[in-house]
């Protein structure tokens, strides 16, 4: 017998329409800091709503983008959910802030909004970076953070998701959001994110963070000359290129259909673990909301030892699952160099000793996911 083929956790989209846009971006005479960057940053404002889009080379420069323009620093303190990727907390490490971890809420597995509220009145607290996990907008209206700390909604799995009737990353949500575009996530630009906003200030701030600190106005008048510049803070250079951006741009016009097969494959594998109580499924968004469905975590419910068994079980039938994620606090860099405590998170352990991330991408069909629910199901034993 044949092996049945490999089934990834997730996987890019690519179709001619977004290798004819990178061609010819390549072919035409600025290859970055051309006219793409603006037309996805465009694109990006008019898909979500936003005022304000500024395009970086990752989402891990996004992220760190944003924690500078909000002005953390030494001294201030961060509320984040361990259940996420190192960069939804490194980026207040970047800036000399520190991250404190607030547990996860056990119907949403997003950041327990009423102990976020609660820690949000010390003084010390300066941001919140809500992550919107698995693709499920974080419950933002319930965070009540009062006005001199700054949130930031992680949504670098919830681009195409809607809260309440709003997109992700448009008007009426967090300060400042971040998406991720690597090649794992819902739409890719290869490497690459972006910062929405709808405050002016932010922007320009974001906007100066990604090249060196460097405004990009001119002043004619300078008494120097037409070349001179100004560095008036210390920046990077996380420019995303042109090539990106046109792939971005090509993309952006098919993720809606994507987001969509994505919630169609949820509700297929929702049907099929239907009274299946050995595995929890993953929250769907409340009445109104749009799910972006990034990933598809389930937890097995017996725990670590079952889980181990059940991974091990889907790797050998040729299925990649994964494992998101391990909580943030658990790493070498927070446990032994940060001194992070390990048993502040309850819930996150309890989410964490069951989680697997099932596969979910868009080209998946109704038979890829029946393979895996009857592996799934055997290997629960
Ligand atoms: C992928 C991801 C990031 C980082 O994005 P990169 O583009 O890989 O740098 C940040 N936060 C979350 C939750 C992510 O999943």
């Amino acid at each position: 017998m044949s092996e049945p083929p490999f089934l990834p956790y997730g996987r890019q989209e690519i179709g001619e329409e977004d290798i004819d846009a990178v061609v010819e971006a390549l072919r035409s005479p600025l290859i970055t800091q051309g006219p793409q960057v603006a037309r996805f940053e465009d694109a990006v404002c008019e898909y979500t709503g936003a005022a304000h889009a500024i395009a970086f080379s990752s989402g891990t420069a996004a992220l760190h983008g944003a924690a500078a323009a909000a002005g953390w620093r030494e001294g201030d303190t961060v509320l984040v959910p361990p259940l996420s990727f190192a960069a939804s907390s490194n980026c207040s490490l970047y800036v000399g802030a520190r991250p404190r971890f607030v547990d996860i809420d056990r119907a949403t597995w997003n950041l327990d909004m009423v102990a976020a509220s609660e820690q949000a009145a010390d003084p010390d607290v300066k941001g919140v970076v809500a992550v919107s996990f698995a693709g499920l907008p974080a419950d933002l209206d319930s965070l009540d953070a009062g006005d001199d700390v700054t949130v930031i909604e992680d949504a670098a799995h919830a681009i195409g998701a809607s809260r309440d009737g709003r997109m992700v990353g448009g008007p009426g949500g967090a300060d400042m959001t971040a998406f991720s575009f690597h090649p794992v996530k819902s739409m890719t630009t290869g490497e690459g994110g972006v910062v929405t906003t709808e405050d002016g200030d932010l922007a320009r701030r974001l906007l100066r963070f990604r090249t060196h600190g460097i405004p990009p106005e001119r002043d004619p008048g300078n008494p120097d000359g037409p070349w001179a510049y100004d560095m008036v803070d210390l920046g990077f250079n996380y420019r995303i290129t042109d090539l990106q951006c046109a792939l971005g741009v090509a993309q952006l016009g098919r993720l809606d259909g994507w987001v969509g097969r994505r919630n169609e494959i949820a509700a297929r594998y929702g049907e099929l673990l239907d009274g299946e109580d050995r595995i929890e499924l993953p929250p769907d968004a409340p009445a109104g909301s749009r799910h972006g469905r990034h990933l598809h975590p389930i937890r097995v419910v017996a725990g670590a030892e079952a889980r181990l068994a059940s991974f091990n079980a889907l790797r050998a039938a040729n299925i990649g699952v994964q494992v998101h994620y391990i909580p943030i606090y658990r790493f070498h860099h927070y446990r032994e160099t940060l001194g992070y405590p390990q048993d502040e998170c309850p819930e996150a352990e309890r989410y964490y000793a069951g989680a697997i991330s099932l596969p979910m991408f868009p080209a998946m069909t109704d038979v890829d996911v029946e393979r895996v629910v009857s592996e799934l199901v055997a290997s629960l034993g």
